[in-house]
């Protein structure tokens, strides 16, 4: 695996691989857990060449946010992108990202309305932009993102409609610890009963499934319910809740098969969110 830190040498990497090879391109910021890994092991099954771009965007992070605390572990990264199969790793500077002069902002607004979008002003315009100037850098011919972050996939998916890149996105599934709690670079910020109490987002998510998958469809109700079993819990502060159409991100009042429900809460002052697909929920608890 070829690592570097220079947009000059990303470049003469990517010119050597040829027209015919296809690219998988994975981006993320660091302090790498499975469910960054199982984007790297899908791209390398789809791809010719896989690479990854480590990169904690300032842009996307607010003022009072966690961009000092973000976790940054270079050398344990590198190690795991080694084993999951990457071709090249590729570590962003902000000084070579945005130079002085830097001025474009890309914004959906229409996307960024609901959900994340009004706690966290700015923040989908910061990655609108990253992820744009990532993919005019590397020109892959897929691009890896989890569902963990739905609204990103949905915002990501559209720019990339909206603009005509020639790229497929490609969102995979949330990977979560055994207590179903989704995998994040944030739960190391956790302690262990924090992350304990963190597994009722999920848990919570999961009954509201259920109670979809006996019948139950007003949306008011099923948010009702769930942030009720939020409430339980002393150590996790809801931010939001809310029941949304997967294209427009728009609040539903009747849920369907391919409605999203999705939280974001604080756990001893650490941001997580977390979204569940009902009728994908309840056909894997079917299977269960
Ligand atoms: P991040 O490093 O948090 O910016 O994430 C980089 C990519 O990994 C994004 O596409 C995330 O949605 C994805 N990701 C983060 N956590 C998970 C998870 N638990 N399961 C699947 N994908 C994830």
């Amino acid at each position: 695996m070829l690592t570097f830190d220079r947009l000059e040498e990303l470049r003469d990497w990517r010119a050597t691989i040829a027209a015919s090879e296809s690219l998988g391109f994975v981006p993320t910021m660091g302090a790498l857990h499975e469910g960054h890994v199982a984007l790297v092991r899908r791209a390398r099954s789809e791809n010719d060449r896989v690479a990854v771009s480590i990169f904690v965007n300032p842009v996307q992070f607010g003022p009072d946010e966690d961009f000092d605390q973000y976790p940054r572990r270079r050398e344990e990264d590198q190690a795991r992108l080694l084993d999951a199969g990457a071709d090249c790793l590729w570590f962003g500077q902000a000084s070579e990202m945005y130079p002085p002069g830097f001025a474009t902002k890309i914004s959906l607004p229409s996307l960024t309305r609901t959900l994340c979008g009004p706690q966290r002003p700015g923040h989908f315009e910061g990655v609108a932009t990253v992820v744009l100037k990532l993919f005019n850098l590397f020109r892959p011919q897929r691009a890896y993102f989890g569902r963990k972050d739905f609204q990103q996939c949905v915002v990501i998916d559209r720019l990339v409609r909206d603009l005509d890149l020639a790229l497929e996105v490609v969102a995979c599934p949330t990977v979560r610890e055994s207590s179903g709690l989704a995998r994040s670079s944030r739960n190391l910020r956790l302690t262990p009963r924090g992350q304990e109490a963190a597994s009722i987002l999920y848990r919570s998510l999961r009954q509201a499934a259920v109670a979809f998958g006996t019948g139950k469809t007003e949306a008011s109700t099923l948010v009702a319910s769930a942030a009720l079993a939020i409430a339980r819990e002393p150590l996790v502060h809801l931010e939001y809740l809310e029941l949304v159409d997967p294209v427009g991100l728009m609040a539903v009042e009747r849920a369907a098969d391919d409605s999203v429900l999705a939280v974001a809460a604080k756990v001893e002052s650490v941001r997580l969110i977390d979204n569940i697909t009902l009728g994908d929920e309840v056909h894997s608890l079917r299977q269960d």
